[in-house]
């Protein structure tokens, strides 16, 4: 069963010493300490292949106090990071590449390599409307509107719930939809999540965010936001990291996964759940005994899903369908 997942960092991750994991070394991106062929990461091309994929979604992840602390500005370094993208999968032009839209991704389908779609997690490297044709030029699908710090478009859920979109998150966001590249609440605020819902005119995502009313992470989407995205066409891509998935437990396991997409599946239906797993963008406490311990191992998480009563036409839009609905 063919897998698109929305959510990893693992660009990011090839390029400090995962033993030696500190916000202060994210990203100075002078040379890949790890190559994507294969590597002890959640993602290589081995494993990739493992999990069927059909397409992965790499993140520019933009961490504003390291582009504080390296003088850079946001945009030079998401314009890095997505150069860092390209020549990593240059690397390996027979197994996966660089697309923009599904027309490509399907071409790259044909002649059975991956596709790798890009995307910025930290819209704040969007100071002006006219960056956002230029992120769309160089195929950006979606950008998620903040990360963990306040910005001049929105407040996270990080720092108060209670406050949403600024001014120029609205005129961004409605200029994203303008341009298709997609918006993703993941790491926004309840109240930005309202904000969005309340003037979008196409779906949106939550790349990966899973349920708060089984895991209370402030990450998490409430019971009331759930359906809502579904009323919206969105997505929600549920997410593996062990903080997202259970209160009382540090390791991923299967079941928990299984329960956030039940919860998720009553609340919203079918046509709402992707798969968002974050990979690379956490470190396990003890990755021995996580269930799923990389991308290669997501035919487990399917085997669980059908089991637990789902459908092999619902498993289908969970691990690629959804996004393809929205994806253009
Ligand atoms: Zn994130």
């Amino acid at each position: 069963m063919k897998l698109i997942d929305l959510h990893a960092d693992t660009i990011t991750a090839m390029y400090y010493d995962n033993t030696n994991w500190q916000v202060e070394q994210e990203f100075i991106l002078e040379k890949p300490i790890l190559n994507l062929d294969k590597n002890n990461l959640h993602i290589d091309l081995d494993k990739l292949k493992q999990a069927d994929s059909l397409a992965q979604f790499f993140v520019c992840w933009l961490n504003l106090k390291a582009c504080e602390k390296y003088n850079i500005t946001a945009w030079d370094l998401f314009v890095k990071q997505y150069n860092a993208l390209q020549n990593e999968l240059n690397k390996y032009p027979e197994q996966i590449q660089f697309v923009r839209n599904i027309e490509e991704m399907n071409k790259a389908h044909q002649n059975n390599k991956i596709s790798a779609f890009t995307c910025i997690e930290e819209g704040a490297c969007i100071d002006n409307l006219d960056k956002l044709v230029i992120a769309k030029q160089m195929g950006v699908k979606y950008i998620t509107i903040v990360w963990n710090y306040e910005s001049h478009i929105a407040v996270p859920a990080a720092v108060n719930q209670a406050i949403g979109l600024k001014k120029f998150g609205f005129d961004m966001v409605e200029e994203m939809q303008n341009l298709d590249i997609l918006v993703d609440v993941s790491h926004l605020s309840d109240e930005g999540v309202r904000d969005i819902l309340s003037i979008a005119k196409k779906p949106i995502i939550a790349s990966h965010s899973n349920a708060r009313a089984l895991c209370s992470h402030r990450r998490n989407l409430t019971d009331e936001l759930i359906p809502q995205i579904a009323n919206n066409g969105g997505v929600i891509g549920v997410n593996c990291y062990p903080s997202f998935l259970d209160d009382n437990e540090s390791i991923i396991k299967i079941n928990n996964m299984v329960r956030h997409v039940r919860h998720i599946y009553n609340l919203a239906g079918e046509n709402t759940i992707a798969i968002g797993n974050d990979f690379d963008g956490f470190h396990s406490k003890q990755p021995q005994l996580d269930e799923i311990k990389h991308i290669g191992d997501m035919p487990k998480l399917k085997d669980a899903l059908l089991n637990d009563g789902f459908t092999y036409q619902q498993v289908e839009k969970f691990f690629s369908k959804n996004v393809l609905r929205i994806l253009i």
